[in-house]
C-alpha cells in the first residue's frame, strides 16, 4: 500500500529523466510531484494503481 507523502516509482519514467514521484494528494485522484523537475501529475485512483510500480520510501512506518 501507499500513502500521502511516500515517494514512489511509476512504471515509464518522466520524460525528465527521473523516476520518483512523492505523492501530494490522496483523494478519488491522486496527485504526484516528480522529484527532479517538480512536474505535477493527476491520476484517477484506478490509473495510479496500474502505473505505480513500488513504493521507494515510505513516510510512516509502521
Ligand atoms: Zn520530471
Amino acid at each position: 500500500m501507499y500513502s500521502l507523502n511516500d515517494v514512489v516509482m511509476m512504471k515509464k519514467a518522466h520524460p525528465c529523466g527521473a523516476n520518483s514521484w512523492k505523492i501530494i494528494r490522496m483523494g478519488a485522484d491522486i496527485k504526484i510531484e516528480c522529484q527532479n523537475c517538480g512536474h505535477v501529475v493527476m491520476l484517477p485512483r484506478r490509473e495510479f494503481d496500474k502505473k505505480m510500480k513500488k513504493v521507494i520510501e515510505s513516510a510512516n512506518e509502521d
